[in-house]
């Protein structure tokens, strides 16, 4: 029996048995859900529980599994579990509710079980306990963090011509005392090399500063001003003054692909609460 069915099943004889005439009717009623339950395995009357607890205390689809887990250790036998669900008086309201919690996350109750149960979704952490912070930083050069602000730059080469800049390679680099490629260039570009290139001449500026309103003000200018393009100057400055941004990054993808975050904005662009559930799921997406 697929699993959508045992769950609309049990909701029905709860609602009958809450809505009996008297005691002795929703006793027959309450007799007649046990002995549907009986048969069902383990792993079903734990996400009964489960489900049961989800729409009675409230919460996200996030944490469901570690919830799961807790069900199994808490009550150690399905006995316990249904013993435990037939006391509550709104069991279908609890199961209703929670339905309505995995309609709106966009899962499956067929999948809760199979698929689900292994996906990583299933055992996403929740971003509740996670707060999320601007920096560290990733070098754009050797890849290595920027612990703190003092040890970064904003970097990039501009060449003019007739009054207009052109720039590229708007990148966050280590400061070259900070640098663990060492002197004489650091985690920068050879200068001599890239004036050859093209005429390009190197700018930077300290990340401390461009954490400030003035920073901020600074790029935007290069967008107005049409040096570089909205979309290379946007990212940076989210990575400089979105808190998580730059931590969560390098995960973007893979909690993609995890189902962990959906795209809702362009590629790239997180809201707080999604970058608060990649952050939480560093760990196991890093596995
Ligand atoms: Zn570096």
């Amino acid at each position: 029996m697929q699993y959508s069915n045992i769950v609309q099943r049990v909701l029905e004889l709860a609602q009958q048995a809450s809505e009996a005439r008297d005691r002795a009717a929703r006793q027959l009623i309450e007799q007649d859900l046990r002995v549907f339950l009986k048969p069902l395995k383990a792993a079903e009357i734990y996400m009964l529980a489960t489900l049961m607890y989800l729409g009675l205390e409230g919460g996200s689809v996030a944490g469901l599994m570690d919830r799961y887990q807790q069900m199994s250790d808490t009550f150690g036998t399905p006995e316990r579990a249904i013993d435990q669900m037939l006391t509550k008086d709104s069991l279908h309201k609890h199961l209703r509710k929670s339905l309505a919690i995995l309609e709106s996350a966009g899962v499956e109750v067929d999948a809760l079980l199979t698929t689900h149960i292994d996906s990583p979704l299933a055992l996403l952490n929740s971003s509740d306990d996670v707060e999320l912070s601007l920096g560290p930083w990733r070098c754009d050069q050797c890849g290595q963090a920027i612990a703190k602000p003092e040890h970064g730059l904003l970097q990039w080469l501009i060449r003019s011509k007739d009054g207009h800049g052109t720039g590229r390679d708007l990148r966050i680099v280590h400061v070259n005392h900070a640098s663990p490629l060492g002197l004489p260039n650091g985690c920068g570009p050879d200068e001599r090399e890239e004036f050859s290139r093209d005429g390009a001449g190197l700018s930077d500026v300290p990340l401390h500063w461009m954490l400030e309103p003035d920073g901020l003000v600074r790029l935007l200018s290069f967008v107005e001003e049409g040096e570089f393009s909205a979309n290379e100057v946007n990212r940076i400055i989210m990575r400089l003054l979105v808190p998580g941004y730059e931590t969560a990054r390098p995960y973007f993808q893979k909690a993609i692909d995890a189902g962990i975050v959906e795209l809702e904005l362009p590629d790239d662009y997180f809201y707080q609460s999604q970058l608060g559930d990649i952050v939480a799921n560093i760990p196991k997406l890093e596995k």
